[in-house]
């Protein structure tokens, strides 16, 4: 239902993403009264089009440290989610190929293990009895059992339920067209005021916010029929973190995991400079050809559906979390790139913090969009020229 005339809230957050959502049940269990307005269907933008792996990474401390704590938060929602969001801890299995990726492997287990976080180093052999279906001459791999999966549409609903029966007020079917000054103008012509307003409109935030450094990298995914029993893990070659940093036009890297259901969900490819959400057949073959140079039984799989969707990506690779320093009513909960599902939990609690005024968990300093916008570049400017 949308509000035609003005309405004022505590807070208001654009984007029913997984990230709008966390925030929004965040907030409103805060005992603030917030609007989350989406305007096409609750977690349907990357929310819906992702792999729903909910991995710690350590590309950098501050991303192991969002990716983490966000993993502990995830640990004690999971239990409480409803079954459709197949919440389940399947683990981890990076894949080295070869003897660099082995020390790879290693380094990573160092660093995990140096932080309590529990992972096991495998031999050839112990990688093979714990995927039969890898190929034969992998070097070695690294277990992370902790690491998990969950069907993230359904998290976004069983969210936003409950925030409704906190008092949150949920708006569908309008875009934002203009955020800033304590005013969310909507297409359909009405305005919220809020003297907090949150952009968590991932990929597409730059559509109310005209300038932000977010930009669309576009990713391909592939699900098969339902093969119960053809992997136990999620299985990611230790390239992947490499293939995820580059910021060349377009990667793959295998990535595959085994959903509640039995079916596989094949991934991934990274392209730059692609807003057309069409399959590109080229490239989705070569992401399948790589994951089947992995495992190649896959090639013996039915694969139903294949999708694209879109990563919002930063130019540090950190999601943009806190105020933006151009605007005081204006917060950013963007740019998550290919680990939102995992940080949204994470996300939700900075913001919640900063805008409550308590102590965080975690420093916040890494992602505060200070670090990539001026704030002495109007804010206004970009405005008007939305409308
Ligand atoms: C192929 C692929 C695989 C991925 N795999 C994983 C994974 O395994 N693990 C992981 O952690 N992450 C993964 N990700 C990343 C993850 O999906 C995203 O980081 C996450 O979903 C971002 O959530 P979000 O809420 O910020 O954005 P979105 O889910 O895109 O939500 C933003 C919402 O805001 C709405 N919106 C935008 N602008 C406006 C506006 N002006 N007015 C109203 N509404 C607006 C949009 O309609 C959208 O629904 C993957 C992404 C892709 C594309």
């Amino acid at each position: 239902m949308l509000l035609k005339n003005k309405q004022s809230y505590d807070v208001v957050v654009i984007g029913g993403g997984i990230v709008g959502a966390s925030c929004t049940l965040a907030l409103a269990r805060s005992g603030l009264r917030v609007a989350v307005v989406e305007k096409e269907c609750w977690g349907s933008g990357a929310t819906a089009a992702g792999m729903g792996h909910l991995v710690v990474l350590d590309g950098s401390e501050a991303e192991y440290a969002l990716s983490s704590y966000s993993q502990t938060l995830w640990h004690a929602l999971g239990p409480k989610l409803p079954a459709g969001a197949e919440f389940c801890s399947p683990g981890t299995l990076w894949v080295a190929a070869d003897t660099e990726e082995m020390a790879e492997a290693e380094r990573k287990f160092h660093y995990l293990d140096d932080r309590h976080l529990p992972a096991k180093l495998l031999t050839a052999a112990q990688l093979m009895a714990e995927e039969p279906e890898l190929r034969a001459g992998l070097a070695g791999g690294l277990l992370v059992p902790r690491d998990s999966v969950v069907f993230p549409p359904v998290v976004v609903s069983a969210m936003l339920e409950e925030a409704a029966k906190l008092g949150a007020t949920l708006l569908l079917g309008s875009a934002c067209t203009h955020l800033g000054n304590g005013e969310a103008r909507l297409a359909d012509g009405s305005t919220l005021h809020a003297s907090r307003l949150v952009n968590a409109g991932g990929a597409q935030s730059t559509s109310c916010m005209p300038g932000l450094p977010v930009k669309p990298r576009k990713g391909h995914l592939a699900v098969t029929d339902r093969y119960a029993g053809f992997l136990h893990h999620q299985v990611v070659e230790l390239g992947y973190m490499k293939s995820a940093k580059q910021l060349t036009a377009e990667s793959v890297a295998c990535n595959v995991q085994p959903r509640i259901t039995g079916q596989i969900l094949i991934g991934s490819s990274r392209q730059f400079g692609q807003q057309d959400a069409a399959i590109d057949h080229a490239l989705l073959g070569k992401m399948l050809r790589r994951c089947m140079s992995y495992l190649p039984g896959l090639a013996k799989l039915q694969v139903i559906r294949s999708w694209t969707g879109f990563r919002a990506s930063t130019p540090d690779k950190l999601p943009l979390i806190g105020p933006d320093p151009r605007d005081n009513s204006l917060w950013l909960a963007t740019g998550h790139e290919g680990l939102g599902i995992t940080t949204s939990l994470a996300t939700a609690q900075l913001i919640d913090c900063e805008i409550t005024g308590r102590a965080p968990a975690i420093d916040p300093a890494p992602y505060l969009p200070a670090r990539l916008l001026d704030p002495n570049t109007s804010l206004l400017n970009h405005q008007e020229e939305l409308l």
